[in-house]
Order: C-alpha cells, then sequence, then structure tokens
C-alpha cells in the first residue's frame, strides 16, 4: 500500500501499528495527541515485541519491526498513506471530527478505516465525502495474535474497497469475515446473546461460575467460558455493550441486575482484581 497510517497509538492502535509493520515492507506511520501520548504506545510495542520474542522470532528483527514506525502529532503527515485506520475512543463525534479531517488531507483514492467495535460505519460515513472508500476493520486484542478481522460494509462501502482490505487482510495473516452494518455486527453480537444468557443463568441459580463456564467449554468446545471472557473484556464495557445492544434489538440482550450491581460495587474483572472469579 506504500504507506499506511494509524490514528491512535492506544491498545489496539498500537497492536494494529506493530503487526502491519511486522508484516509488510511498508511504511507505517502512526498519530497521537500528543508526545506525551506515544509514551503508552512505545511501551505497548515493548511488549508485544517481548511476547513476539517467545514466540521465536529473533531480537534484531522485532526491533527492526518496531524502529520501522514513525510517529507524528499532525494528521497532515498522513497525506501520503493510501491507507489509514483509525482506532481512537469508542466516540462517534470524534471519529467523524478524525475522518473529515483526514478527508482534507489524503488522496481521494485513499481507503479510510475505522476500528469500532459498535458504532454504524453508515453514520460515521454520513459526515464524509467518499463514504465508498470507508470501511469497518474490526481488529481483536491483542491483535498481533488474534486471527480475526471482521470487515463492516457501511451503505456507500464500495466492493473495490471490499477486496482491496480483504487482500491487505491476507498479506497480514490475517482472516476475514464480512458483515453488514448491523449493531454489534457478527461477533459482538452473537457473542454478547451467550454472554447475557450466561450472567442470568447464574443469577437465577441454575448453576455456578465454574460450571457454566466448563460446560460451554467442554460442551462447545470453547477455548474459554463466557463469564472469565467477560471478566477478561471488563465487566463495565460489557455492561456498555449490553445496554447499546439491548436498546437495539431488546429483550435478548436486558443486561442483568446482577452485572449492574457488580459493576456499581467495583467488581470490574480481572482489571479491578474481582469479578464472577477472583484475581487477587
Ligand atoms: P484506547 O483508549 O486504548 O486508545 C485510544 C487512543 O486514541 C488514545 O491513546 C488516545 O490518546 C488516542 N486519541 C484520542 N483522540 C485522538 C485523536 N483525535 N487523534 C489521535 N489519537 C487520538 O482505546 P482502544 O481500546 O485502543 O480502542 C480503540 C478503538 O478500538 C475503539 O473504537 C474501540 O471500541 C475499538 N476496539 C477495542 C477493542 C479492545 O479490546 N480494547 C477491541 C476491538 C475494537
Amino acid at each position: 500500500m506504500g504507506k499506511i497510517g494509524v490514528v491512535g497509538g492506544g491498545l489496539m492502535g498500537s497492536g494494529i501499528a506493530f503487526h502491519l509493520s511486522s508484516q509488510l515492507e511498508d511504511r507505517i506511520i502512526i498519530h497521537e495527541v500528543s508526545e506525551e501520548a506515544f509514551a503508552g504506545t512505545r511501551q505497548r510495542f515493548d511488549r508485544f515485541g517481548k511476547n513476539a520474542i517467545k514466540r521465536g522470532v529473533e531480537e534484531e528483527i522485532v526491533n527492526n519491526w518496531i524502529n520501522k514506525i514513525e510517529y507524528t502529532t499532525s494528521i497532515e503527515e498522513l497525506a501520503d498513506c493510501s491507507l489509514v485506520i483509525e482506532a481512537v475512543y469508542e466516540n462517534l463525534q470524534v471519529k467523524q471530527e478524525i475522518f473529515k479531517k483526514l478527508e482534507a488531507v489524503v488522496s481521494d483514492k485513499a481507503i479510510l478505516a475505522t476500528n469500532t467495535s459498535g458504532i454504524s460505519i453508515s453514520e460515521i460515513g454520513s459526515v464524509m465525502k467518499h463514504p465508498e472508500r470507508f470501511i469497518g476493520t474490526h481488529f481483536f486484542n491483542p491483535v498481533p495474535v488474534m486471527k480475526l478481522v471482521e470487515l463492516i460494509t457501511g451503505i456507500h462501502t464500495q466492493q473495490e474497497t471490499i477486496d482491496e482490505i480483504r487482500n491487505l487482510c491476507e498479506k497480514i495473516n490475517k482472516e476475514v469475515v464480512v458483515s453488514n452494518d448491523f449493531p454489534g455486527f457478527i461477533v459482538t453480537r452473537i457473542g454478547q446473546a451467550m454472554m447475557c444468557e450466561a450472567v442470568r443463568c447464574l443469577e437465577q441459580g441454575v448453576a455456578m461460575v465454574e460450571d457454566i463456564d466448563n460446560g460451554m467449554k467442554l460442551g462447545y468446545n470453547y477455548p474459554m467460558g463466557p463469564l472469565a471472557l467477560m471478566d477478561l473484556i471488563g465487566l463495565d464495557t460489557e455492561l456498555k455493550i449490553q445496554q447499546s445492544l439491548f436498546e437495539e434489538f431488546g429483550e435478548v440482550f436486558r443486561p442483568s441486575p446482577l452485572l449492574k450491581n457488580m459493576v456499581a460495587g467495583g467488581l470490574l474483572g480481572r482489571k479491578s482484581g474481582r469479578g464472577f472469579y477472583n484475581y487477587e
């Protein structure tokens, strides 16, 4: 693609930039709001690098991947990118502002993509001049390890845009699924339905935490049970996702009072030390 830009050097942006740099010869440039914000980005590159070394990659090669990535706080420096992937906060207005600014600097041929986990692609794209070259590229955390990229097509996304991004994903060793622009896309919608039901089973006394998780692990061959996965994602994040799916689809996604109480009481999963399991 020549040069690829990533906007936002947080958890996902740094994962995406690191992975792209490890798989492609192309120049990778990452954009953040301030020089200070890059401290966290660099730490995450370091962590991804160490994990790659553990998986058997030579240290020198990993250092080359990291050193190849350029940093900028000026969006104008993304002007010659043929692809820019945005991975900033999950907020419609913030994302729309970024795409308006990006369109003002990149060429009409560039593809713009968002890593949103739930906002409508058509809605983000409604402020754009070229929504036909705009697409959702939903990477999963941790990006260097997780195989999936869920592509989401907005109402105006062209087939050519989907094909170009699908080719790129193959080059970077990811598997693609394509979803139309519905709330929760494929993975979040189906996954959350299961997670809501798992919490309801716990709440209604159908079974204990371990039995629910082991039932799903052994019965469906999932690597992790739904309650352990919720702890990993964070119960506050889970509650927000379920609330927004509930608004769209109703009963199936109604957040359980148990989940609400746990979040109110600071039991947020791994990040707080306690959730459905105790990590302290
Ligand atoms: P994060 O909070 O770790 O990172 C967001 C980064 O964006 C911050 O470093 C912030 O400084 C930067 N930023 C904010 N405004 C900016 C701007 N105007 N220009 C440049 N940078 C800006 O968030 P994250 O977890 O990396 O999530 C990013 C996106 O990816 C969100 O849309 C989220 O829903 C989605 N997502 C997250 C996950 C996950 O597991 N965390 C998984 C899939 C998708």
